[in-house]
C-alpha cells in the first residue's frame, strides 16, 4: 500500500488529522533556517510551543505571590503533581492514582526495589533483559550487593540465542521454569533502548506472579510511545522518564506505577519522605510517618514545579490529540519506514527491530554492517539528528507528534544516497 516517492509522503501529510501538531513544536533548525529531520524523540523529545506559557504562569505566580503560592498559584504548587496525574495514568493505562510524577527515573527504579525487591536466601535473584539499559543494570547490580548477594549469582539475563537480536518469550519462561523458585522480581525494560522490540508486558507479569516474583518494568522507551495497559498488566511497578517521547525537557521528572493491590499496603519498606505522608497532618511535622494510599505514598520531597509545568505542557498536548489517534499514525509511519529500507535492498544495513507492530513503538533499529559509525556521521552532514548505540547501532523514531511522511521519506533518500 505504501509508495516510494515524494507525491505519495505529501499526500498521506495533507490526510494526516495530526498533522497540524508538527506546528506546536519548536522543530530545530540548520544554518539556513531549514527544519532539519528530527528523528531523535527516543532520547530527547521536542519542545512542545506552549510549554513556555505553562513555565511563564509558573515564574509569574512565584514572582507575584512568593511562598503564597503554593495555595494562592492558578495552579496551586501544593498539589501540582495531582494536575498531571489523570492524563499521565491515560498515557500509561492505569489509575489516576496508581501513577505520580517525581524524582528522576533511576531514582524511582531504585525506590521502587527498596519496596519490592525483598530477597531471602532461597528467593533472591533478579532477571533483566539482556541488553537493558546500562543504568537499570547498574541499579538493579547496586540493589544486589546492598542486600549482600553477587551479582554474578544474582542476576540473570534474558538473552537472544546465539546468531539472534531479539528475546524470545519461550527463552523467558525456560528460566522461570529452571529457576522461577530462587527469582525474587522480574525488572524488564517494556521496549528495549536498544533493538527497540517491546515486550509482553501481561503474559512477562502472568508468568513471574506465577512464580511468585514482583514483577517491574522500566517505560523510559513505552510511555508515550506503546500503550502499555500498565493497570491491565498486573505489574507491580513501572517507572518511566518523560523527556524522551513525552517531551517534557532535559532531565525533566520521572513516572512512576504502583499496582492499586498495592495501594493500602503501610507494611512495605520505603524510603520515606513528608511528601509521602498524609495530606492532612504534613505540615503538623511532628506526627508519625503515616503514607499516602497509592502511588503518592512514595514521594519524598516537594517537587521542581517549574519541571512539573512542562510535563504538564505536554501532557495536555497528548490528552488533546489522543492517544489512541497516536498510536494507529505511529504504525503508520514506522510502518512507511520500515517499507522504505526494505525498498532499498541494501546489505550493509539491517533492521533488527521486531516486524510485527505490536512488538514495537515508533523506532526502528538499523544495524550498521561492520559497525560503520561514519554511517551516523554522514547522516547528521546531511541534517538527519538520529542517534548511534554501540556496538552498530543508528536509532531512528519517528514520532506521531511532530513527525511527518515527508520525514520519513527524506530521511531514506538521503540514506539511500549516502549508502550509494
Ligand atoms: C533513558 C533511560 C534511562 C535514563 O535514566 P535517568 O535516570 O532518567 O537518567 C534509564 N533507563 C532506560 C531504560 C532509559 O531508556
Amino acid at each position: 500500500m505504501f509508495q516510494n516517492n515524494l507525491e505519495y509522503a505529501k499526500t498521506q501529510d495533507a490526510n494526516d488529522p495530526l498533522a497540524s501538531y508538527r506546528k506546536k513544536f519548536h522543530i530545530p533548525k540548520d544554518k539556513t533556517g531549514a527544519d532539519l529531520i528530527y528523528l531523535c524523540g527516543n532520547s530527547l523529545g521536542l519542545q512542545p510551543k506552549i510549554t513556555s506559557e505553562y513555565i511563564q504562569e509558573v515564574l509569574k505566580d512565584w514572582a507575584d505571590l512568593g511562598v503564597e503560592g503554593h495555595t494562592q498559584a492558578k495552579h496551586p504548587w501544593l498539589p501540582y503533581h495531582e494536575f498531571l496525574a489523570e492524563n499521565m495514568a491515560k498515557i500509561v493505562g492505569a489509575k489516576p492514582f496508581e501513577v505520580v510524577v517525581m524524582n528522576t527515573l533511576t531514582i524511582n527504579l531504585h525506590l521502587m526495589m527498596v519496596s519490592f525487591f525483598k530477597p531471602t536466601t532461597i528467593k533472591f535473584k533478579i532477571v533483566v533483559e539482556s541488553d537493558a539499559f546500562p543504568s537499570d543494570k547498574y541499579a538493579v547490580e547496586s540493589q544486589l550487593k546492598f542486600h549482600g548477594i553477587d551479582p554474578k549469582e544474582g542476576l540473570i539475563l534474558w538473552k537472544p540465542r546465539q546468531g539472534e537480536d531479539l528475546c524470545r518469550f519461550e527463552d523467558l519462561e525456560e528460566i522461570m521454569k529452571n529457576q522461577g523458585d530462587e527469582i525474587a522480581l522480574l525488572m524488564i525494560g517494556s521496549t528495549n533502548y536498544y533493538t527497540g522490540q517491546s515486550f509482553p508486558l501481561k503474559k512477562i507479569t502472568e508468568i513471574g506472579h506465577k512464580y511468585g516474583c514482583i514483577v517491574g518494568f522500566d517505560l523510559a522507551h513505552g510511555a508515550g510511545n506503546i500503550q502499555p495497559n500498565l493497570h491491565d498488566s498486573g505489574a507491580d511497578f513501572a517507572v518511566w522518564c518523560t523527556y524522551k517521547y513525552l517531551n517534557s525537557g532535559p532531565g525533566s521528572l520521572g513516572g512512576c506505577f504502583v499496582h492499586e493491590r498495592h495501594a493500602e499496603n503501610k507494611e512495605l519498606n520505603r524510603f520515606a519522605g513528608w511528601w509521602g505522608h498524609n495530606k492532612k497532618t504534613r505540615f503538623n511535622m511532628r506526627k508519625d510517618f503515616d503514607a499516602l494510599p497509592g502511588a503518592e505514598g512514595w514521594q519524598l520531597s516537594n517537587p521542581p514545579i517549574l519541571s512539573m509545568a512542562a510535563i504538564r505542557a505536554s501532557l495536555d498536548t497528548f490528552a488533546e490529540a489522543g492517544f489512541d489517534n497516536l498510536r494507529k499514525k505511529s504504525e503508520k509511519l514506522t510502518g512507511y519506514l520500515e517499507f522504505l529500507l526494505d525498498e532499498m535492498k541494501n546489505d550493509s544495513i539491517n533492521v533488527i527491530t521486531p516486524r510485527n507492530p505490536e512488538e514495537r513503538g515508533c523506532q526502528l533499529s538499523i544495524q550498521v554492517k561492520n559497525a560503520d559509525k561514519t554511517l551516523h556521521t554522514k547522516l547528521s552532514e546531511a541534517g538527519v539528528i538520529s542517534d548511534w548505540r554501540e556496538p552498530d547501532v543508528i536509532r531512528i523514531a519517528p514520532t506521531p507528534l511532530y513527525n511527518s511522511f515527508i520525514d520519513v521519506y527524506m530521511f531514506s533518500e538521503k540514506l539511500k544516497r549516502i549508502l550509494k
